[in-house]
């Protein structure tokens, strides 16, 4: 299957009511759903591009229509043993933070927080029509790669080492060695955790709106299911990125240029990779950047959402446009999709199981 590619087109803020409208949202014909997205030549305005997305949600767009759309589908998937990765990518004041984490409000709430208490009830329900036979563990990880380096954000900002914390790769995948993994029983659990971790990214940064643009954003949660006999892992990836905007341009105090180079060289790579899958390439260079080796973008076995952020207004013309270059030739990776196998405590009866595969937890036997 292909990693699926959405747009989202975020409405006018208050401040921006009178400003020019260059973004709209456009179907192939009548009667179909939005999958365009359009936008003027900017050195000749009569002429307008035209991106194709596999669906394309306008600023009439709740967070819960684009969670029940785009993250929702994949819940069941996920306790089968699939991975999911869902993020979001776009110029700095598009709407990814947004999109990922939202507002405080119910109907604001965000793809994260409704991610985690859509996979607390599935997982109290089936450890309720199990009987109790299947329990459900849901545990929560939270980093941020700043400069190309990887810290741990449920750990206080004085923990942190200034190089960060290193990435091994095991079985195919790569992990992120010493990050904290904690528990979330309940929603509660989750909004102390993930409070509590953005106030540490806060703490940490000197310009928290500079701080996060220009950083990368990765929740992680892990749900494991374990029976008598067997214990099944699978993760999902929630993901807000760094701004795609060329931060060279605006910018040039030293530690903006260390940073601008970090961002610029981390979404460089991503897009690298995106050409590099779309071609068909053999060589797919996402081990030239954490970020991407971590996403591992076609090489991941699962399922991968990336949402676009877009503003629609003059403004952000020539960002907006390369970001979506990238975002839609993203739209032909091919990604295989491998359950992550059920491990035996015990040896099966049948032998048609095998061991190991992806992301599993051995038990002695
Ligand atoms: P980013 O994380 O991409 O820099 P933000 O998520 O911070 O962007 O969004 C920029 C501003 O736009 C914020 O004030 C945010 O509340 C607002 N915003 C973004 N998307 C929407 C939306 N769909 N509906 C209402 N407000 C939005
Ligand atoms: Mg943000």
């Amino acid at each position: 299957m292909s990693v699926r590619v959405v747009a989202r087109i975020r409405p006018l803020l208050e401040k921006e009511l009178d400003k020019d409208v260059i973004v709209s949202a456009d179907r192939v014909e009548d009667g179909k759903p939005l999958t365009i997205v359009k936008i003027p030549n900017p050195k000749k305005p009569e002429e307008e591009f035209s991106f194709a997305f596999n669906s394309v949600y306008d600023q009439s767009t709740t967070q819960e229509a684009l969670f029940t759309a785009e993250v929702a589908p994949h819940m069941k998937a996920l306790f089968q043993g699939y991975d999911v990765t869902i993020f979001a990518y776009g110029v700095t004041g598009t709407g990814k933070t947004h999109t990922m984490r939202g507002g405080l409000k119910l109907a604001e709430r965000g793809v994260i927080p409704r991610l985690l208490s859509n996979i607390i009830r599935r997982g109290k329900k089936i450890t309720k029509d199990t009987n109790g036979e299947t329990t459900v563990d849901v545990a929560l990880s939270y980093y941020e790669i700043y400069n190309d380096k990887v810290y741990d954000l449920l750990e206080p900002p004085e923990k942190r080492t200034p190089l960060g914390l290193p990435l091994r790769e095991k079985d195919g995948k790569t992990y992120v060695v010493g990050l904290t993994e904690r528990a979330c029983e309940d929603l509660k659990d989750f909004e102390r955790l993930y409070i509590e971790a953005n106030n540490n990214r806060v703490t940490a940064a000197t310009k928290l709106n500079a701080h996060s643009s220009r950083s990368h954003a990765i929740l992680r949660v892990k749900v494991t299911q374990t029976t008598a006999e067997t214990i099944r892992e699978s993760t999902v990836s929630a993901i807000d990125l760094a701004g795609s905007e060329d931060n060279r341009r605006t910018d040039n105090g030293k530690e903006r240029l260390v940073e601008s180079a970090a961002i610029n060289k981390s979404l460089f790579v991503l897009s690298q990779c995106v050409d590099a899958i779309s071609r068909g390439d053999k060589r797919i260079p996402y081990r030239e950047s954490k970020m991407t080796r971590i996403l591992s973008l076609g090489q991941n076995n699962g399922i991968t959402v990336m949402i676009l952020n877009l503003a629609p207004i003059r403004s952000y013309h020539l960002d907006t446009l390369s970001s979506l270059n990238v975002s839609s030739r993203a739209k032909r990776i091919e990604v295989r999709e491998i359950e992550n196998e059920v491990v035996y405590k015990q040896p099966p009866r049948s032998t048609s199981f095998g061991l190991g595969g992806n992301n599993v937890i051995r038990q002695p036997l």
